[in-house]
């Protein structure tokens, strides 16, 4: 029985190994990268180091982060998640290379069900050959689950391509 250290390192581990690998797979792509989630800033301080030459919108609804992993304020979208996404939707159009989402908390059931909700507001932005990575299990109707790469822990994390 995994220990709750071991699905943390693993979903760490995971996180970074999926990240790599989507940034690489996209980096000809020139649209705009999506962080749903800022949280303490780590995942969004490895894409801002790690990406080049993309604008990174980070969707949050309090930032709170570690000060050198704040984002700039023209590139911080505030607020609910369900609201802030249909919106962006709206000014930018379908046109994400690369979304991240890490929205969940310590209660998997509750993960799952927001997991539901959110899935069809975030499978629209995504431009074609865009991926998307996610810490819970997505519910696409158009989107190709991959395989996870090298380092990735199987249910630690997701990717789908448009
Ligand atoms: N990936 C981050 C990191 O490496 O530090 C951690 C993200 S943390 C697990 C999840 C974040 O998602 C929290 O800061 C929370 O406020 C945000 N969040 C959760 N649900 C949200 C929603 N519906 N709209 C906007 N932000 C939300």
């Amino acid at each position: 029985m995994p220990t709750r250290l071991d699905v943390f390192i693993d979903r760490m581990v995971s996180q970074r190994a999926c990240l790599d690998f989507a940034i690489a797979e996209t980096a000809q792509m020139t649209g705009p990268v999506y962080e749903l989630g800022l949280g303490n800033g780590r995942t969004y301080h490895h894409m801002r180091e790690k990406i080049e030459g993309r604008h990174i919108y980070v969707f949050e609804r309090k930032v709170e982060s570690h000060p050198d992993s704040t984002p700039p304020e023209e590139l911080t979208v505030l607020g609910d998640v369900m609201e802030t996404l249909p919106a962006i939707l709206v000014r930018f159009g379908p046109v994400a290379s690369l979304i991240h989402a890490d929205l969940g908390g310590h209660n998997l059931q509750k993960n799952d069900a927001f997991a539901r909700k959110v899935s069809p507001l975030i499978e629209p932005m995504l431009a074609p050959g865009g991926i998307m990575v996610s810490s819970d299990r997505m519910y696409f109707e158009t989107l190709e689950e991959l395989p996870l790469p090298p380092g990735a822990v199987p249910g630690r994390c997701f990717l789908y391509r448009r």
